[in-house]
C-alpha cells in the first residue's frame, strides 16, 4: 500500500503553503461566527478577487462573458459565486455547495428576564446538539437587532480581550446526584440552556427585594446598558437575529501543531476551501459556481436554506444577461452540472472506534472524503451519487496526485445525518457529498486536520478546473 497519510506527501515548500492556507483559515474562522459575519468576508475576499454584484450587471443589461466574475447575497445570510466559464453555460457548471451555518444557541424574541438576582437571556437552540456541552464555557453573543424603523445594529459582544464574556450554568457536581442518573438528553434540558448576562441591580433600586419574585432591578439595569450600547428598547428583541456561541479564536492544537481547534468547522471548513479554490482559479471551460448557503443544520428550509429558489433563481438572470432563454437554458445549465456537496465527515475517533466501520472510516490527515450516500437506516434521505461520476472524479484527482478517501457516517445502525446533496440532486445534475473529516462534529470546539485543509483546496481546485461532464 502506498502512504495514506499526507503529512509524509508533502515537501517543505507545500508544509509552507499549508501553513499560509490554515492561518488565513483561522483568521477566517473569528471573523465569521454566524452566517451574516461569513457572507460578509466571503464577499469582501470575492470583490478584492474581481467580482462584481449581479446587481450592477442587471443594472447596466451587461452580459456575461468568459471570465466575468458575478455574486449575489440573499438577505445577508446566503451568497452564489459565478465564475463564467469558455464553454456555453448549457454544457453546466463545476459547482461547490457548503453551508455557513452551525449548531449554536439563539435567543428567543422575549428573551430577557430577571430571577433571585440574575438577569437571563432565555434561548432555543439551533441544530443538533449535545446540550450538556454547552455549560460552563465562555460565550459570545453575535446578530443583529433591527429596530422598527429600519435602523439595524451589529452586534458582537465577546470575542474582543477586552470584552464580557457570558455563561450557561450547570448544577455542582456536589448537588448533582439525581441530574447525573439522567440520561444525555435529558442532563441539561432545552429550557434550562438560558444566558447569564448580569446580577447587578439599576442604582436606583433597593437590592434587599432582588431575591424576590417581583424586582426587575437587574433586568432594567441590563436594559439601560443595552440602551447606552445600542440604542435599543427590549421591543426591539422582537425583530432581533441573536445567536450565542463559543467565544474564542480559532488555535493551532497538538505539540506537533498538526490540527486546528474552532467553533463553526461544520461547515466553514468546506466553505473556506471552496471560496479558496473559486476565487484563486484562471477562467476555466466550465463554468465555476460556489454556493455558500445557510439553514442546513435544521433541514435546508426557509429564504435562505438550499431548498430555496434563490440559486435557480440567480442562475435565471444569469442566463437572460446572456441573451439565453431562462427556461430551457436554465434546466440545461442545472441538469448538466456537477458538484461536491462540500460538507463535514465523522472522523475517525479511536477512543469511540465500536460506532464506526473501520475499512468505511474517514481518518484525519487523508485527505478530503467521499461520501457516495449519506443518511440513516438504509440510506434514506441519501442522495446516492452515481459510480460513473465517482470514476471521473477519480480520474481527475489521480491526475493531479491528489489523496482523496471515501468514507460513510458511521456503522449502518447507529445513526446518520444528511447534506444538502439531495436537493441538488432533484435537478438531475450530478452530486456527491465531498468535505473534511473532523472530531467531535457540533461540539462547541471541534477538531480538523491542517492537512486536510490544504489538500482539500488542491481538491475542489482541480474539480473547478478539471471536471467535464460526459452527458
Ligand atoms: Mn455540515
Ligand atoms: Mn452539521
Amino acid at each position: 500500500m502506498e502512504n495514506r497519510n499526507l503529512w509524509n506527501r508533502y515537501d517543505a515548500d507545500q508544509l509552507h503553503k499549508m501553513e499560509e492556507v490554515t492561518n488565513w483559515y483561522k483568521i477566517c474562522l473569528d471573523k465569521g461566527k454566524t452566517e451574516r459575519e461569513c457572507v460578509r468576508i466571503s464577499v469582501d475576499m470575492a470583490e478584492k478577487a474581481g467580482f462584481k454584484p449581479l446587481s450592477e450587471y442587471i443594472a447596466e443589461n451587461k452580459k456575461p462573458e468568459p471570465g466575468s466574475k458575478i455574486y449575489a447575497v440573499y438577505n445577508e445570510k446566503t451568497l452564489a459565486l459565478f465564475h463564467i466559464g469558455k464553454d456555453s453555460i448549457e454544457k453546466g457548471m463545476n459547482i461547490l455547495g457548503a453551508h455557513i451555518d452551525s449548531p449554536r444557541i439563539d435567543v428567543k424574541q422575549n428573551p430577557l428576564y430577571e430571577r433571585n438576582g440574575f438577569a437571563y437571556f432565555d434561548t432555543h437552540y439551533y441544530g443538533g446538539i449535545k446540550k450538556y456541552q454547552w455549560v460552563t464555557i465562555p460565550l459570545s453573543l453575535h446578530g443583529v437587532i433591527v429596530k422598527k424603523d429600519g435602523t439595524k445594529i451589529d452586534i458582537s459582544i465577546g470575542e474582543d480581550d477586552a470584552d464580557p464574556v457570558f455563561v450557561i450554568s450547570d448544577l455542582l457536581i456536589h448537588l448533582a446526584q439525581k441530574q447525573m442518573k439522567k440520561t444525555g438528553t435529558e442532563i441539561v434540558e432545552g429550557e434550562k440552556l438560558d444566558l447569564l448576562v448580569g446580577s447587578r441591580p439599576i442604582e436606583s433600586s433597593r437590592p434587599a427585594k432582588l431575591k424576590d419574585k417581583e424586582s426587575v432591578a437587574i433586568k432594567k439595569n441590563i436594559l439601560d446598558i443595552l440602551k447606552n450600547m445600542y440604542d435599543v428598547e427590549e421591543e426591539d428583541f422582537l425583530s432581533a437575529e441573536l445567536e450565542i456561541v463559543p467565544a474564542g479564536k480559532a488555535r493551532d492544537m497538538g505539540l506537533d501543531r498538526s490540527m486546528i481547534i474552532s467553533y463553526g468547522q461544520d461547515d466553514r471548513i468546506c466553505a473556506f476551501t471552496s471560496l479558496m479554490a473559486i476565487l484563486d482559479i484562471e477562467t476555466p471551460d466550465r463554468t465555476a459556481c460556489c454556493l455558500l448557503v445557510d439553514k442546513e443544520e435544521i433541514g435546508s428550509v426557509g429564504a435562505s436554506g438550499m431548498h430555496s429558489r434563490f440559486f435557480e433563481n440567480t442562475l435565471a438572470e444569469i442566463v437572460s444577461l446572456m441573451g439565453l432563454d431562462a427556461n430551457l437554458a436554465l434546466r440545461r445549465a442545472l441538469q448538466n452540472s456537477t458538484m461536491l456537496s462540500s460538507d463535514v465527515s465523522a472522523g475517525y475517533d479511536p477512543l469511540y472506534s465500536d460506532v464506526f466501520d473501520k475499512n468505511n472510516a474517514a481518518f484525519l490527515g487523508e485527505g478530503p472524503v467521499f461520501n457516495k450516500f449519506t443518511g440513516s437506516r438504509g440510506k434514506s434521505g441519501s442522495n446516492d451519487a452515481n459510480p460513473e461520476f465517482m470514476a471521473r472524479i477519480r480520474r481527475v484527482l489521480d491526475d493531479e496526485g491528489i489523496l482523496f478517501q471515501t468514507s460513510e457516517l458511521g456503522k449502518v445502525d447507529v445513526g446518520g445525518g444528511g447534506t444538502i446533496a439531495y436537493i441538488m440532486g432533484n435537478y438531475g445534475m450530478e452530486v456527491i457529498d465531498c468535505g473534511i473529516a473532523i472530531l467531535c462534529m457540533h461540539a462547541p470546539f471541534e477538531v480538523a486536520s491542517k492537512a486536510d485543509i490544504y489538500e482539500t483546496v488542491r481538491a475542489y481546485t482541480a474539480f473547478l478546473n478539471k471536471m467535464d461532464n460526459i452527458k
